[in-house]
């Protein structure tokens, strides 16, 4: 489905012309700092976002094969993406808040469920991983 997402002031735009209708929450120590709270991501494999207002875009490079987007004006987080070479490199993971239309999107998994704050919890009956679950799934991938 085609999604829009803008951060705060609009000087960043992602167009995204097949969105996934699924998402996934990350509870890793990363995650829920860079987020401030929840991370929900949207998997967009690399090419699949249009990008308008890029050169308003700052990245911190948030590990060896990755790096954390956000404008550079209004502090928005855009986006997860893969730097490191390989299958996945360039898939991005934008955020979900960022829509401007997030209806028709499901949760289906959270990663690092053991990393997960006590004080909330996601409902669902959906896939949850532990570190070692996921940890052992991105290396099968890479
Ligand atoms: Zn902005
Ligand atoms: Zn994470």
């Amino acid at each position: 489905m085609h999604k829009t997402a803008t951060c705060l002031c609009g000087a960043v735009t992602l167009d995204i012309a097949e969105a996934p209708d699924t998402t996934g929450a990350c509870h890793c120590g990363m995650c829920r700092k860079w987020s401030g709270g929840i991370y929900l991501g949207l998997h967009v494999p690399a090419g699949g976002a249009t990008i308008t207002g890029a050169q308003n875009i700052s990245a911190y490079t948030s590990s060896d094969w990755a790096e954390r987007c956000f404008c550079a004006t209004c502090g928005t987080n855009l986006f997860y993406r893969v730097t490191a070479p390989g299958p996945m490199q360039g898939d991005m993971h934008v955020g979900l808040g960022l829509l401007d239309d997030p209806s028709g999107i499901s949760l289906t998994e959270e990663i690092f469920i053991d990393r997960k704050p006590d004080g909330y919890a996601l409902a669902g009956d959906h896939k949850r991983m532990t570190e070692a679950e996921t940890l052992a799934m991105f290396a099968d991938i890479s």
